[in-house]
């Protein structure tokens, strides 16, 4: 697996919807890589913090969404 390939689907690893081989291809290439790592580690800790935030929100779903996608947007101009 390619670096771009990792930040292609640093999400959906996290949302732990990755098939189990490319789960093992993302997690090997984590250990090779410390800028991947990196990278995927900052992911987390910005989704655990959105994700903390927008569960005390007392918005509409619909507005969530929106959110979530511009955050999506910013940390995958990071990457
Ligand atoms: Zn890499």
């Amino acid at each position: 697996m390619l670096c771009d390939d990792v930040k292609r689907i640093a999400y959906f690893f996290l949302d732990g919807t990755l098939g189990e081989q490319k789960k093992n291809d993302f997690s090997a290439h984590l250990n090779l890589c410390p800028e991947c790592e990196a990278r995927t580690k900052l992911h987390r800790r910005l989704r655990i913090f959105v994700r903390n935030r927008l569960a005390r929100l007392t918005a509409p779903d619909r507005f969530k969404q929106r959110l979530m996608r511009t955050l999506r947007a910013v940390a995958a101009e990071w990457s």
